[in-house]
């Protein structure tokens, strides 16, 4: 089993009907960069940059966070890397937060606050400090830039306002800078933000929906409370029914649109994000073998009759034994 997996890495992650699909490693750490090559990942679909913010009194300098870009860009050569602007907030509390370095106002509900793309929107200079060490970076690899819970077209047009400022004011200083800046795209993770991606999509370069945050706001159900956790599902058809919206409005568009929650990991559920449209996954490095071997058994025809059954379904235990059975019949 371990042999036949390993022999994967070197297989392309193709259908049966020879469709190709783009398998991506989420990352945390730089640690774990090493694990991206044995896996055979595609690049680096999701690279939350929360670490560079932990575990620390102040805030990481333009310098420091241009290191740890550079390190990252090297180490993947020329495959795509999505570099995330922070995430912070919600239920990621950070050193620096606590300090008072950063907003501290948590406010009544944290997850519905200054998290994310809000922060950084309320401190600019953060924001700035991120986009200039990417873009002083931005030759050495294939970069995009990933802006975190978005739910409002004008914030997008807003940090990309900012965006194109850093760059200009790098290229006065003598930077060089690409001459077609890195793309910016959104992650789509919020009802909100999922039922307004027609919108969204037009100040967009791309999209990564993530399902982690889209199914607690979706559900109401914190993903960190085991209380509820019960209740915390990601096929629930309202979740599905969002997905295939933002989804739908990105491929009109023929615009790049990816899969980067726990979700794209399961096997089981790749013929329904495949059936949906979807073409890119971006997961934990060691769930690519086994998310590349379910590609490979696949006919896009298939998925794509099994996924629009699933989509009529509004029961989520109905949508549950859909995809039990359909993973029973092709193993
Ligand atoms: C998500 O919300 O699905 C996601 C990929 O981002 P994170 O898990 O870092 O919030
Ligand atoms: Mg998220």
């Amino acid at each position: 089993e371990r042999a036949k997996l390993a022999k994967l890495r070197r297989l392309p992650a193709v259908t049966t009907d020879g469709e190709p699909v783009e398998l991506q490693a989420n990352l945390e750490i730089p640690a774990e960069l090493p694990l991206i090559a044995q896996a055979g990942a595609q690049g680096i679909g999701l690279l939350r940059t929360e670490f560079l913010f932990m575990n620390r009194e102040d805030l990481p300098d333009e310098e420091a966070q241009t290191q740890a870009y550079a390190e990252v860009l090297e180490a993947m050569g020329s495959d795509p890397v999505t570099i995330r602007v922070l995430d912070w907030g919600g239920e990621k509390d950070m050193e620096a937060l606590s300090q008072g370095i950063a907003p501290t106002h948590a406010g009544p509900n944290p997850a519905l606050g200054l998290r994310g793309l809000r922060l950084l929107l309320k401190r600019p200079e953060l924001l700035e400090a991120q986009f200039a060490a990417i873009l002083r970076v931005a030759d050495r690899g294939n970069v995009r830039i990933l802006l975190p819970l978005v739910t409002n077209p004008s914030e997008v047009k807003e940090a990309r306002d900012i965006y194109e400022k850093v760059a200009k004011r790098l290229k006065r200083k003598g930077v060089h800078v690409p001459e077609k800046l890195p793309e910016l795209g959104v992650m789509i993770e919020t009802p909100g933000a999922a039922l307004a991606a027609d919108a969204i999509a037009l100040e967009a370069d791309f999209f990564a929906i993530g399902t982690n945050d889209l199914a607690m706001y979706t559900l109401a159900v914190d993903r960190a409370e085991a209380e509820v956790s019960h209740l915390y599902d990601p096929l629930h058809p309202a979740v599905l029914r969002l997905m295939q919206f933002a989804t739908e409005a990105a491929l009109r568009l023929r615009m790049p649109v990816s899969v980067c929650g726990e979700m794209a990991g399961n096997p089981r559920l790749v013929p329904l994000l495949l059936g949906l449209g979807i073409r890119s996954l971006s997961m934990n490095a060691s769930a690519i073998p086994r998310v590349k071997q379910a590609v490979r058994a696949l006919d896009i025809g298939d998925c794509a009759r099994f996924a629009r059954r699933v989509m009529e379904q509004s029961d989520p235990q109905r949508i549950h034994e859909l995809v039990m059975e359909f993973g029973a019949g092709a193993e």
